[in-house]
């Protein structure tokens, strides 16, 4: 069965024409789902009884379960979540003083293969439906009453890898009659799939594009981004210049520092020649060590010293505020599950 949320509100108003109902109804039923944040068809009050069972018979809602929540003592929330196939996917909810954030899963899996990542290595399963990417901000809605103000797609996947589904959620998520939250207040995080990024800059999707670079030379790279062979820093480069150009937006630079390998101040002297004169931001990640990763965390003392480097030779900078370590819901700690293993 198609699930409801799957559709952005012109396919729907399609949909309901193709299945002989009003295209109204369309808005209607965005409403009950995203303003209202209904579980079943049958709370749609102001649709008839019978095209309320004419919905139930050919549509799935898709209302995730909880299997786990567990909260950090900094107030992070983290879900893991039954995508009702036997797979299961986390996101966390992190609160800060200007609101609620959302970091989402795209896939389940990934098949990025970064070093560092614990999303990944482990088998790539699917990716997940627009629908799957709107329901996970839904059901944390649901769940907690809070209203969510912003969106980092940073969780597991890899984002333009599965990019029809993501710039449909974003639609969805998008659409005043929908959940209205405007593209500023979302961040879409790539480890730097080239042609996807000129893509999106042809889509008039105002967000913030964040790129994991982590490294500034290509031996480095390659070594902990697999994906740094087929699309190499230059290329990368070019590809943020040329969508800074096209959509005038500022892109931020992840940049996660692990001990004696990126973090001294040669890499930082490298990283403001590789940046300079970019309308960029730097984002800098104290690295968490995964099981059987092999990069440790550099000292506050570096990570401090690589920010001033930064900031002092034109490049702004900032240190990522750690949240949710305690209960692995960090950067680079969430992990897709599977439920009959
Ligand atoms: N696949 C996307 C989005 C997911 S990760 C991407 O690669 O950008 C979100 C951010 O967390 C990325 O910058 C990623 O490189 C970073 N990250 C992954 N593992 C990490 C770890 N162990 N410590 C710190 N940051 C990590």
């Amino acid at each position: 069965m198609k699930n409801i949320k799957d559709y952005n509100l012109e396919e729907l108003k399609k949909e309901m024409q193709e299945i002989g109902e009003k295209p109204f109804r369309a808005e209607q039923i965005f409403k009950w789902l995203y303003q209202e944040k209904v579980k079943s068809f049958n709370e749609m009050t102001n649709l008839s009884l019978e095209l309320r069972k004419k919905l139930e018979e050919n549509y799935s809602i898709c209302n995730f379960k909880i299997i786990k929540k567990q909260e950090s003592k900094d107030g992070t929330i983290k879900y893991l979540f039954d995508v009702l196939d036997g797979n299961a996917i986390e996101t966390v909810l992190m609160s800060y003083h200007h609101g609620y954030s959302i970091c989402i899963s795209s896939q389940i899996g990934c098949k990025m293969g970064c070093k560092f990542c614990a999303s990944t290595g482990i088998n790539f399963i699917r990716n997940l439906t627009s629908g799957e990417i709107v329901e996970q901000l839904l059901a944390v809605e649901q769940d907690t009453g809070v209203r969510i103000s912003n969106i980092v797609f940073m969780g597991i996947g890899e984002p333009l890898d599965n990019y029809e589904n993501v710039v449909n959620s974003i639609r969805i998520i998008n659409n005043p009659k929908g959940l209205n939250i405007g593209a500023r207040h979302i961040s879409i995080s790539t480890s730097g799939l080239v042609p996807k990024i000129y893509k999106l800059s042809e889509e008039n999707i105002p967000c913030t594009l964040s790129i994991s670079l982590h490294a500034t030379n290509n031996e480095k790279r390659s070594n902990m981004m697999p994906v740094n062979n087929t699309y190499p820093i230059e290329e990368l480069i070019q590809a943020c210049k040329d969508y800074i150009a096209k959509t005038n937006r500022r892109i931020s630079f992840e940049y996660a520092l692990a001990k004696d390998n990126n973090d001294n101040l040669e890499d930082a002297k490298e990283l403001v020649k590789l940046l300079k004169g970019m309308l960029c931001h730097v984002n800098l990640i104290p690295i968490n060590k995964i099981e059987n990763g092999k990069f440790d965390k550099s000292s506050n003392e570096n990570i401090m010293k690589f920010r001033d480097y930064l900031n002092d030779h034109g490049i702004v900078a900032t240190i990522r505020r750690e949240l949710g370590s305690d209960i692995d819901a960090a950067c680079g700690q969430l992990r897709r599950k599977n439920l009959k293993e």
